[in-house]
Formats: structure tokens, sequence, C-alpha cells
């Protein structure tokens, strides 16, 4: 007898398991159901409602980086103050320059001409007030919209030549070529591009500038800390675009 027991016991407990497990199993079928119909229907919704607070939240970054980097550029020109008049020099009749850059402008003008390269100067200083009549005037005229104007020439309020460090230069055998585009085919701007660096001189609007024409005439100096500091702004957003 002891020994039939165990065996009947055995297979009644196999059965009674498996039922069990089937009723487990069906229960757990039913959960799984409910939770995929929850996933299926809930899931783009929940999806959507997190990306766009990813945009939301990707914008407030983007502000706050924006206000953090100073960004205030107006039509990809970047606002400067003008110069105090005590801090202008003339160095022709027409041409008023910043003190700081005057002898290294002059310097480099006369170290050209040792190579045979004649500089001319087209245009320092310009006030905010003679910016406005530039801009305004001209566009106009063209009947250009601001956009394209400034893609041409800084807004008022937005120009390195109201900076007192900014020059626009031309070949003095090449006239026909003064703020043109042509003049980067002149040797005074091939000679600038070699030399101008050395009297801390560089090109404002080369031809990776998106927002700005590229204007082979227009230098701006920046061989003093003052002028390394009207132009931070303007040399952080060109790392960044090279980047
Ligand atoms: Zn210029």
């Amino acid at each position: 007898m002891k020994k039939k027991n165990p065996i009947n016991e055995d297979i009644e407990i196999q059965v009674a398991e498996r039922i069990i497990l089937n009723e487990n199993n069906f229960k757990f079928k039913k959960y799984n159901l409910f939770i995929a119909f929850f996933l299926i229907f809930l899931l783009p919704f929940i999806g959507l409602e997190i990306i766009s607070n990813f945009k939301l939240n990707l914008n407030g970054v983007n502000k706050a980086k924006k206000f953090l980097n100073n960004d205030l550029s107006i039509l990809g020109h970047l606002p400067y103050k003008e110069i105090s008049k005590e801090k202008l020099v003339s160095i022709e009749p027409n041409i008023q320059v910043h003190i700081d850059m005057s002898e290294a402008l002059l310097k480099m003008r006369e170290d050209a001409i040792k190579d045979g390269i004649y500089l001319v100067f087209l245009s320092g200083y310009r006030s905010i007030n003679l910016q406005k009549e530039i801009f305004y005037s001209l566009k106009s005229m063209r009947n250009q919209i601001a956009a394209e104007r400034a893609k041409v020439s800084a807004p008022p309020g937005y120009s390195e030549h109201s900076t007192g460090f900014a020059i626009d230069i031309g070949d003095a055998d090449k006239r026909e070529t003064d703020f043109e585009v042509q003049f980067e085919n002149t040797d005074a701007f091939r000679w600038l591009k070699k030399n101008a660096a050395k009297y801390h001189f560089k090109l404002s609007f080369t031809q990776n500038n998106k927002n700005v024409d590229y204007e082979p005439w227009h230098w701006r100096y920046e061989g003093s800390i003052e002028a390394l500091k009207v132009f931070e702004a303007s040399n952080r957003n060109l790392k960044k675009l090279q980047n």
C-alpha cells in the first residue's frame, strides 16, 4: 500500500499542477493582451508628447544659448558701437581710422610700395549716420529688400566701419576693381593675402560667410586688446561656422 500511494499522489499532483499552470497561463495571456493593447494605442500619443516636450526644451536651450553667446546679429551683421571722436585720426583728407590701427596701416602701405604694390585706402571710419544714408539710400535706389542690401552693406549700427577698425582697400593700378569682387585678382589683393596678417589685418567677409557677400577689399584690424574685444563675438561666430 505504501508503494502505491506515492505514485498516485505523484500523478494527481502533476495533473493538478498542470491545471494551475494553464489557468495561470490564461490569466497571463489576458494580461499581456491588455498591455499590448494599451501600448499599441497609447504609445504613439505618449511618443508625440515626449517629442514635443523635447522640442520645447530644445527651443529653450537654443534661446538660452543665443542669449549666452550674445548673438544679436541682424541679417548676418553684428552690432558695433560708434568709436568716440577722440580716438579717431585722419590719415588722409577723407579717411579717418582708430588711432590704434593707424600706425600699422600706414606701415603696411609703405612696405607694400617696397614690393611695387600701391594700396589705396577707399573708406575707413564711417559714422552710424553715414551708414544710415548708405544703407537706406542705396536700398531704395536699387529696389532691394533689406536682406538683399545687407549682403553688400551693413545696416546702420552694424558696420565694422563705425568702430574705426575697418578699412576698404583698392589697387592704385586697378581702380576699376574698387569695391568689386574682381579686386581679388589684383596684385594688391594677392600681396594683402600674403602679408596683411603681419600687420594684424584680417579679411572680415570671406567666401565662407553665408550671410554676407564676399568682400575682398574689406579688412579689419585686430592688433590691440580693444580691437580684439570689439570683434570677439564675430570671431566666435566664425569659429562656429567653421566647426
Ligand atoms: Zn568695408
